[in-house]
């Protein structure tokens, strides 16, 4: 029996075709499926249309798994300066915006074509929409069965098929399963990168701020969450009010720690910190009672934030709005300490549609970190963010799916004879 390809790779988002292209072009022969009717939607959407296809610092701290030191390998072996290379090779104009997130200047579909552009010099066969069936080894091969268009054998299969967020554009848990039915383990999942809801006054004090943007220190997540959790940390980010609770790249962030029940912290003068970029007690300086004594808090918060913001907050933790000199040491310590340690408990996340990422997946414990390959198949390999790995806001989930793609391509072996 002879595979007709050596590789299927099911899912043609950013790991899938970028995998092709690269094995296509070590002269493997590479066969693509995906079931949307148009394939890269979730590149075309991104960075608001621009795709914020990598980051200048990625490395592994800016990535959430169970297994931490999992991402080394690939992320050294394809970091974002070769694929920044590639993006100038094919002549495509990039920006900067905020901590090394870069941005195509015109539009994300300049990505797309680039990815389709590497799968044609390399030769690879890209089908859509095609839909899967079933997929079962038979004997050293893969038998990939699709509805009305054929059986392929393949010699190694890579699966690429994402995570689930915004199902509307073709996310499904296929992978997820199909891993599950070989028996490998799945982490479970839950929405990452997603605006968070509340309810009660909590939505009422937003809903009256909804358009207002702020930044702020945001804490969140646990040392000891509930299993599986991705431990705690902090971001200094925008912060947005909506009409349904809060968003903006501060609250992204902090959603992929924050697990139900527990409450996101947050640092409202963290603003005029920011502003003073000083040496020694800042905040001492800043509250002053020499300078700022004759203000009350709306006013002095109002210096670092915007006047609606600076009055909310002031009225929820001063409410008697008397003048900074005329309140009490302990009083004004009181008042500092609640800005910069602010709770809110959110009552959930606003779910699938909403989120930019997939939070856990297939197990890297069943996986080669150097190769993506499952270690109990060893022609079987996932990509991308169908693994338990999952990327802060600015790049990185890009980076990880060039990244795994790349050290997925570099180990797949020329099985096809002639
Ligand atoms: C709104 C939004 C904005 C984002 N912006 C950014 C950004 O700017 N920067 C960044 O780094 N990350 C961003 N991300 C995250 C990024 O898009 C993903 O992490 C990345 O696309 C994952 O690549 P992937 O190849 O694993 O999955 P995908 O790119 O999602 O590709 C999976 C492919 O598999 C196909 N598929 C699924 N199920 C099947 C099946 N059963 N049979 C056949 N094919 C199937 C899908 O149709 C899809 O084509 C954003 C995500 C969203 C939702």
């Amino acid at each position: 029996m002879k595979a007709n390809y050596d590789v299927v790779v099911i899912g043609a988002g950013a790991a899938g075709l970028f995998c092709a292209g690269v094995a296509g072009q070590r002269g493997l022969s590479v066969l693509v499926l995906d079931h949307a009717q148009t394939i890269g939607e979730k590149i075309r959407i991104s960075g608001g249309g621009r795709c914020n296809f990598t980051n200048r610092n990625t490395s592994p701290e800016h990535f959430l798994s169970l297994n931490p030191g999992f991402v080394k390998p690939a992320l050294a072996g394809y970091r974002s300066k070769q694929f920044i290379s590639l993006v100038r090779d094919h002549g495509i104009a990039f920006h900067e915006k905020h901590k090394g997130q870069l941005f195509c200047n015109d539009s994300a579909t300049q990505i797309i074509k680039l990815l389709i552009d590497e799968c044609q010099a390399g030769g690879v066969e890209v089908r859509h929409p095609v839909s899967v069936a079933a997929i079962r080894a038979e004997g050293a091969h893969w038998r990939v069965q699709t509805q009305g268009q054929g059986d392929t054998l393949a010699g190694q299969l890579v699966v690429a098929t994402g995570g689930l967020p915004v199902p509307a554009i073709g996310a499904s848990a296929w992978g997820l399963d199909f891993a599950r039915s070989l028996g490998l383990a799945v982490t479970p999942v839950r929405p990452g990168l997603v605006p968070l809801a509340f309810t009660g006054e909590q939505t009422a004090f937003f809903q009256g701020l909804a358009g207002l943007s702020a930044p702020v220190e945001i804490h969140a997540g646990s040392p000891k969450g509930v299993e599986p959790s991705y431990g705690q940390a902090s971001f200094e980010e925008d912060l947005l009010f909506t009409h349904k609770g809060l968003s903006g790249p501060a609250i992204l962030q902090a959603s992929s720690y924050w697990q139900l029940g527990e409450s996101v912290r947050l640092n409202w003068l963290w603003a005029a910190l920011d502003d003073a970029l000083g040496d020694g007690d800042v905040l001492a300086e800043l509250f002053d009672e020499r300078v700022v004594g004759r203000l009350n808090l709306a006013q002095i918060l109002g210096q670092h934030l915007p006047e609606r913001l600076a009055k909310a907050l002031a009225e929820q933790v001063e409410p008697t709005g008397r003048k900074w000199a005329e309140l009490k040491g302990k009083d004004r310590q009181a008042v500092l300490a609640r800005l910069s340690d602010f709770k809110v408990t959110p009552a959930g996340h606003q779910g699938w549609n909403k989120a930019e990422v997939m939070l856990g997946g297939v197990d890297t414990a069943e996986l080669d970190p150097k190769t993506m390959a499952s270690r109990r198949h060893r022609s079987l390999y996932f990509i991308g963010e169908c693994l338990d790995v999952t990327g802060h806001l600015g790049g990185h989930n890009f980076q990880w799916a060039w990244a795994s793609g790349y050290a997925c391509a570099h180990a797949l072996k020329r099985m096809v004879t002639d």
